[in-house]
């Protein structure tokens, strides 16, 4: 292939922008605001399914206080009743009293037991309600630095972006100019070789894979016409020759 040595140095430009926007694609995946959001996110999922499930402990605890509450409730007016009969003086067999008695003896110790389990439920529920509170205030928390992370990476995105705008607008400045098979060459090397397709003949080097080459290589070079497409025989990159490469 020929190409006009003018061309074959455009090709460096467009290898010093498309390197560029390599870097600058190479930035947007790897701001550290990706791990940072992807670990808030863990958290956040984690810390709501925590808070879920503390409010269904809640939730339990209420209902359990009100039916410890509704226990009390219920053997307090049966003892109510049962001393009402008491005094009422209706009740005048020996034996009646004496069972009516013992009720009332048996009806205080269950109320007293009752209310020893609503005052551990209420303990409980205590618990729960400060679990949750916690919790919430944990999940808000995990919001806000979500939020924030994310105002910082879509920054960081804008910025990069903008800049990938204009280095893109160079590169069509650039590309233009150049043969299309010349073009077309460089870009699939530059699949084929990780982003570099042209690299420059300086100090005896390839630029691109830093082969050293021989003396007898670089008379091979220079006999080569000036307007050939030299390509490395290192790493079969296009090799431009330039005013500095002494060939
Ligand atoms: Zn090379």
């Amino acid at each position: 292939m020929n190409a006009a040595p003018a061309d074959q140095i455009r090709l460096l430009d467009l290898q010093a922008i498309d390197s560029r926007l390599d870097q600058l694609a190479h930035r947007r995946r790897s701001l550290p605001e990706h791990a940072e959001i992807e670990k808030i996110n863990a958290d956040h999922t984690a810390l709501k399914d925590l808070v879920v499930a503390a409010q269904a402990q809640l939730g339990d605890t209420t209902r359990e206080l009100t039916k410890a509450e509704q226990d009390v409730e219920q053997v307090r007016t049966r003892a109510t009743r049962n001393q009402q009969r008491l005094d009422s003086g209706a009740i005048t067999s020996p034996k009646d009293l004496e069972n009516l008695q013992h009720e009332i003896g048996s009806l205080a110790k269950r109320q007293s037991d009752l209310e020893d389990v609503v005052l551990e439920v209420m303990e409980r529920l205590e618990s729960a309600q400060t679990r949750v509170t916690e919790l919430s205030a944990r999940l808000e928390h995990s919001s806000v630095i979500l939020k924030e992370a994310e105002e910082r990476r879509d920054a960081a995105f804008a910025e990069i972006d903008s800049e990938a705008e204009k280095v893109k607008r160079d590169r069509e400045t650039v590309a233009v100019v150049i043969p299309a098979d010349l073009l077309k060459l460089y870009t699939r090397l530059r699949e084929q070789q990780g982003g570099v397709g042209a690299a420059r003949l300086y100090q005896r080097r390839c630029e691109g894979c830093r082969v050293e080459f021989s003396t007898a290589d670089l008379a091979a070079i220079k006999r080569e016409p000036k307007d050939a497409v030299v390509r490395c025989e290192n790493c079969s990159r296009i090799l431009v020759r330039t005013a500095d490469s002494g060939v």
